[in-house]
């Protein structure tokens, strides 16, 4: 039974989203918290779904080799802490990362084992939607993510698993079952 699982997929496609119903649905899974540089959105709370750092602060947990994997997304950079992951997988705890497809890669290169799986929109025009009607970006930089997401969306097949977020129960629900039942 893999105890790791990394999610990955284009941005906007929801992956904040289902990863909040497998919180409040499946309170056995432990999700990992990212550190940031990217300000937070309004009702993001620092501690929940990501640490907000500063780039200084970013610096030394890469330098102090403290993150798992990073990479910088959009302008912003991301990165897993290690010391609390490693804790819950010796615990054996099922435990969930949601990342980008540079980190998925990293994961892939020092973790082999662990299952990877990616989170596919319904369609190209509900992506583009989605990304649009978050609202929370200025017109240029929903223009990157939508370039990123296009990149992104061609590495599907590098995937052990693809969950198509049609809804988002039922996504994070096959999520889970493909965590600990695979
Ligand atoms: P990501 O974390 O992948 O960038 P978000 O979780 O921020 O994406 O979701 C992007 C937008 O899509 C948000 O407005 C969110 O409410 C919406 N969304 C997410 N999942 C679904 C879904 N299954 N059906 C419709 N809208 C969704
Ligand atoms: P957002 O700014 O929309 O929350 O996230 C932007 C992108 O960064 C998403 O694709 C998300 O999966 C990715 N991301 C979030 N945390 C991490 C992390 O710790 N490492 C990496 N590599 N990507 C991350």
């Amino acid at each position: 039974m893999p105890r790791l699982t990394v999610l990955s997929g284009p941005s906007g496609v929801g992956k904040g989203t289902v990863v909040a119903a497998v919180r409040r649905l499946f309170p056995q899974i432990w999700v990992s918290v990212s550190a940031t540089t990217r300000a937070p959105r309004p009702g993001e709370t620092d501690g929940v779904e990501y640490h907000f750092v500063d780039r200084d602060t970013f610096a030394r947990m890469v330098k102090d080799g403290e993150l798992l994997e990073h990479a910088e997304f959009a302008g912003n950079c991301y990165g897993t802490p290690r010391a609390p992951l490693e804790r819950r997988l010796a615990d054996g705890v099922p435990c969930l990362l949601e990342i980008d497809l540079q980190g998925a890669r990293q994961v892939r290169a020092s973790r082999p084992d662990a299952l990877f799986v990616f989170l596919a929109p319904p369609s190209w025009e509900e992506l583009v939607r989605r990304l649009t009607g978050r609202g929370t970006e200025p017109p240029e930089v929903v223009a990157r993510r939508l370039d990123q997401a296009r990149v992104e969306l061609a590495a599907e097949p590098e995937f052990d698993e693809v969950v198509v977020n049609d809804d988002v129960e039922a996504a994070a629900t096959r999520l889970v079952s493909l965590m600990v039942d695979p």
